[in-house]
């Protein structure tokens, strides 16, 4: 297992730069020890940046995890057990930490006032997109959500990292519904912990991706497009200024 910066607190997650030893290197890919380059997932794209050592660089153009995160590279690979310096594409990488944070907020405020479950969401670096279900709002509901979200983001509520029991979220009416009804049953029974993001006392979700640690970060919500795919599902897309 890579150990990731991001998993375990703040500091973690706005870890930019950070050193690590090569654990292993196939044709196109770095294997490290420790990584803050986070893997594509949860609606999430990955990283980008570049690892250094001596006087050479080479980009990092994605990163996947499969048991172990894989460094997909374009460039020279560097020695097995030799140390490396990795740099994110900060940039990228923020706007998807306020994106995604902003996607919990979403999902909490519609899942409050209109009882709708999250189904999906694509987190994107100048738009994102979240799939509800049931939901079919019109113009004045969806400027309602607005409001109430970027009410909370100008109370700047505390987001926590935690790690709880599955036991005890899968038992707790408070979690945000999308995870009550069919992920639980996607997680493998081997999985008896689970990284937990809050935001104040409005919202509980388990969650792997990367988060700004207060609210303030994301600025203001503006959702720009609905989109009815069927009867009972709709898709909002919002961007952050
Ligand atoms: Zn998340």
């Amino acid at each position: 297992m890579t150990e990731q910066y991001h998993m375990s607190s703040h500091d973690g997650t706005y870890t930019k730069e950070f050193e690590a030893k090569v654990t292993a290197t196939y044709p196109e890919i770095v294997e490290l020890e420790r990584t803050a380059f986070y893997p594509l997932g949860g609606g999430q794209p990955s990283d980008r940046g570049i690892i250094e050592w001596n006087n050479t660089k080479t980009d990092i153009i994605d990163v996947r995890k499969k048991n172990r995160i894989r460094h997909m590279v374009k460039g020279d690979l560097p020695e097995v057990g030799s140390t490396v310096k990795g740099t994110l594409d900060w940039n990228r990488r923020y706007s998807f930490m306020r994106m995604h944070t902003s996607q919990h907020l979403v999902s909490a405020v519609v899942n409050e006032l209109y009882n709708s479950d999250t189904v999906g969401n694509q987190i994107g670096e100048d738009k994102s997109r979240i799939d509800f279900k049931p939901l079919k709002l019109n113009k004045d509901q969806i400027d309602d959500v607005e409001s109430k979200v970027n009410d909370y983001i100008s109370e700047d509520l505390e987001v926590n990292i935690s790690e709880e029991l599955r036991s005890n979220l899968e038992n707790n009416p408070e979690i945000r519904s999308s995870m009550s009804s069919g992920l639980w049953k996607m997680l493998p029974k081997s999985v008896t912990k689970l990284r937990v993001i809050s935001i104040g006392d409005i919202d509980v979700c388990p969650c792997a991706g990367t988060h700004v640690m207060s609210l303030k970060e994301i600025g203001k919500v503006s959702f720009v497009k609905k989109d009815n795919k069927g009867s009972q599902k709709q898709r909002l897309t919002y961007v952050l200024d």
